[in-house]
């Protein structure tokens, strides 16, 4: 018998999460974090909880019309997901969900919010369309240029650093082993299983290795290298982003702010500083000629004036606001801008969960996983979003 169900490599939201609800769920369970639990893009995020299709998703709107709909559906799971998480957690996780406004400040952005709202509402999820000034009714914070918003009453924000930690924490409580600094250097078949082989850093005996039915690959943006462990290929690709943080206000905010034609993300923290995001990039690190995912990427000053300039035209108050703090992070993409979720057709029992907005359907895309690998189905379909579609590149692997 192997000596493990499930061993899950990386220790972000995805990673612990899956574990938790894998060992919940009666599997004996391993969790390798080559570091710190929570180090990577699972510590460094926004932590926007956004529920509708995020401007980056709907730029290709009628091409994944029928994936987009499935990820609207997951959005209804994971609204109900947040709702519960402190209970569930057993923390006060700082998760306020006190709304959303996605605005459009051109007749354009607001053909894009009807369609993308048509979608959305076809999928059960509540969310109307306002004119200006029913946007500015309830958020008199907008700037007088804002035409129309999408509201979506159950969006709003977390702590990214509480998470994950937590999830580790009652990952344990279930039985699961996790372990830190346990950096996996080779994944390859043992039997009907896999051997998993990694480094402890702790340890003085160097490389160990376990076997395990199968394998969650949740590396983030180090899934390729996981998966070439595996002999498989994995299109997705590391991001450098930017986020700002400004002094802290008296409330002004109470919603989280996105645009439909601009990068722009915008909240306030229950501390009362206003953290400006939206997908504005920085610069990956390089070394011998390749990226680094390991030191932080370099930030971009026009990167940092762009989003502010975004900030302040959609609230016009940031313009007056200082800058407190500004930091870069790294998350993983696929070219299809979806997550990757589910068995690697060519490799049994190797799974992966990457991609996708993770802070906010990661909770969701654990508890779907590891109902997958625990029945064989889950109760929101993730066929869209299989590494099956993917499945050329891996024609020869495997
Ligand atoms: C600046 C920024 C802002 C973002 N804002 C948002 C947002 O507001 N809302 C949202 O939904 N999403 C947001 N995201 C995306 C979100 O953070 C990620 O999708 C999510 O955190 C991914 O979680 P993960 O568990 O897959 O990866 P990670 O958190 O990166 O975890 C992967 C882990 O795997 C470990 N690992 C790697 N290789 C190995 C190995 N060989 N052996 C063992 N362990 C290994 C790493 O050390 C790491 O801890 C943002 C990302 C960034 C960078």
């Amino acid at each position: 018998m192997a000596d493990y169900d499930v061993t899950v490599i990386g220790g972000g939201l995805i990673g612990c999460a899956s574990a938790c609800y894998l060992a919940r769920g009666g599997a004996r369970v391993a969790l390798l974090e080559r570091g710190q639990i929570n180090q990577g893009a699972s510590g460094q995020n926004a932590g926007s909880l956004h529920f509708q299709l995020e401007y980056r998703l709907i730029r290709d709107i009628d091409r994944y019309r029928r994936e987009l709909e499935f990820y609207v559906g997951m959005s209804r799971h994971a609204i109900m997901m947040w709702e519960g998480l402190d209970e569930d957690l057993g923390i006060d996780t700082q998760t306020g969900m006190h709304g959303g406004l996605m605005v459009a400040e051109t007749p354009e952005q607001v053909e894009v919010l009807k369609r993308k709202l048509e979608i959305e509402q076809s999928q059960g999820l509540e969310i109307e369309l306002l004119d200006g000034d029913g946007a500015r009714r309830i958020a008199p914070y907008l700037a007088p240029g804002i035409l129309a918003a999408l509201h979506c009453p159950k969006e709003g924000h977390s702590n990214p650093r509480l998470l994950a930690p937590a999830f580790a924490r009652r990952a344990v409580d279930a039985g699961a082993r996790v372990e830190t600094h346990a950096a996996v250097t080779g994944v390859s078949r043992s039997g009907s299983g896999w051997r998993v082989s990694y480094e402890n850093a702790a340890a003085s005996e160097g490389v160990s290795s376990i076997t395990t039915g199968a394998v969650l690959n949740a590396a983030g943006i180090w899934a390729v290298r996981v998966a070439a462990m595996a002999n498989l290929h994995l299109p997705l690709f590391p991001v450098a982003l930017t986020m700002n943080a400004t002094e802290k206000v008296d409330p002004l905010v109470p919603h989280l702010v996105q645009h439909v034609g601009r990068r722009l993300s915008l909240k306030q923290t229950d501390d009362g500083n206003l953290l400006i995001g939206g997908g504005w990039p920085s610069r990956m690190q390089q070394s011998a000629g390749q990226w680094t995912g390991s030191a932080p990427p370099e930030l971009r000053m026009d990167s940092v004036v762009g989003n502010l300039r975004a900030g302040a035209d959609v609230v016009p108050q940031v313009a007056g606001l200082r800058l407190l703090r500004v930091w870069t992070g790294t998350t993983a993409i696929t070219p299809d801008e979806l997550p990757v979720l589910g068995e690697v057709p060519q490799a049994p029992g190797f799974f992966v969960a990457a991609g996708g907005s993770g802070f906010t359907n990661g909770p969701t895309y654990a508890r779907l996983m590891s109902e997958l690998i625990l029945n064989g189905s889950s109760s929101h379909p993730l066929d869209p979003f299989s590494p099956a579609r993917f499945g050329g590149l891996n024609a020869f692997m495997g």
